[in-house]
């Protein structure tokens, strides 16, 4: 068995973004929005700002009250498209009920639009165009990159749908000529479909969704979920009893987690490239 590094290989990518970011003619600049008191999102907004400035990149927050109306949120994200100071945009997901995520999103501008949310860069990335790739799912790519992970004619199953995470990655190791599957939470032979699977990637944020009896000897596995158990924090995989069996797995925490900011500074130097026309 062997482990895929996240957080050796988001070390390489954010030094090589740093040596990058030190030739650019001004900083780039992440704009974050941030709704309300959510304590996991305050760390996620804080360990982004944090690896931004580690990597030269400007990062500044606007938090915003629990209770602040759709409307504002969207005159904010107006203002920052129109600032030519922003390159990127972020808005910390999830948003209070009151709020339609969908509404907000949209009003993005593709350009600066990071987490390539918005329906152009969904609509690139269907359409094999280049466009801002979601940051976790572009995150496991580089992960298979530099394991060595050849996806041509593997069988793969992505557990999960999300725009922010399965469906990406589904049409991303599509591209890479995997015969893909995807599996959600009305699938009904999740057991029978895992075991005639090379690849696994578990997007979907509960324990134990694949435990051994589930998995052939030699499986990859890629486990996206994080989930707090009594303070720490586990994937979606029984690591403990998968593990022997796979030919690659990532480990919770030290997988996905820190590609996924590593791709997020990626990604905030591409729209600053895009918008200043830097190849
Ligand atoms: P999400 O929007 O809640 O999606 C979860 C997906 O899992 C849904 O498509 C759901 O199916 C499916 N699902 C639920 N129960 C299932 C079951 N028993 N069997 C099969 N599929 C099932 O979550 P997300 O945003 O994609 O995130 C997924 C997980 O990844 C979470 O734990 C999240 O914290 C984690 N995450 C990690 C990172 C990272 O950097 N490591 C980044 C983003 C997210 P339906 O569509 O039918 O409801």
């Amino acid at each position: 068995m062997y482990i895929m590094d996240g957080k050796e290989t988001s070390r390489e990518l954010k030094e090589a973004l740093k040596m990058q970011v030190k030739e650019l003619p001004s900083k780039p600049k992440l704009f974050v929005i941030l709704v309300g008191d959510d304590p996991a999102s305050k760390i996620y907004v804080a360990s982004k700002e944090k690896a931004c400035k580690a990597c030269g990149i400007e990062a500044l927050t606007l938090c915003l009250p629990a209770d602040v109306s759709q409307k504002e949120v969207i005159d904010e994200i107006e203002k920052a498209n129109k600032d030519k100071s922003i390159n990127a945009i972020l808005v910390q997901l999830p948003l209070p009920d009151h709020i339609n995520e969908k509404d907000v999103i949209a009003a993005i501008d593709p350009m600066k639009d990071v987490d390539g949310l918005t329906s152009a860069n969904q609509g690139k990335l269907f359409m094999g165009q280049n466009g801002l790739v979601p940051c976790t799912p572009k995150g496991v790519m580089h992960l298979f990159e530099k394991y060595n992970v050849d996806l041509t004619g593997k069988n793969a199953l992505v557990i999960g749908r999300s725009l922010l995470v399965g469906k990406p990655l589904a049409i991303l190791m599509l591209n890479k000529n995997a015969t893909v599957t995807i599996a959600h939470s009305k699938t009904k032979n999740l057991k029978e479909l895992c075991l005639g699977m090379d690849v696994i990637v578990s997007a979907v944020g509960k324990p134990k969704t694949i435990t051994a009896d589930m998995v052939k000897e030699g499986t990859i596995i890629v486990d996206v979920g994080i989930n707090r158990i009594h303070g720490t924090i586990v994937g979606d995989v029984d690591y403990l009893n998968v593990s022997p069996k796979c030919a690659r797995i990532t480990p919770v925490p030290g997988g996905v987690g820190p590609m996924t900011i590593a791709c997020l500074l990626e990604n905030v130097v591409e729209c600053y490239k895009m918008q200043k026309e830097i190849e």
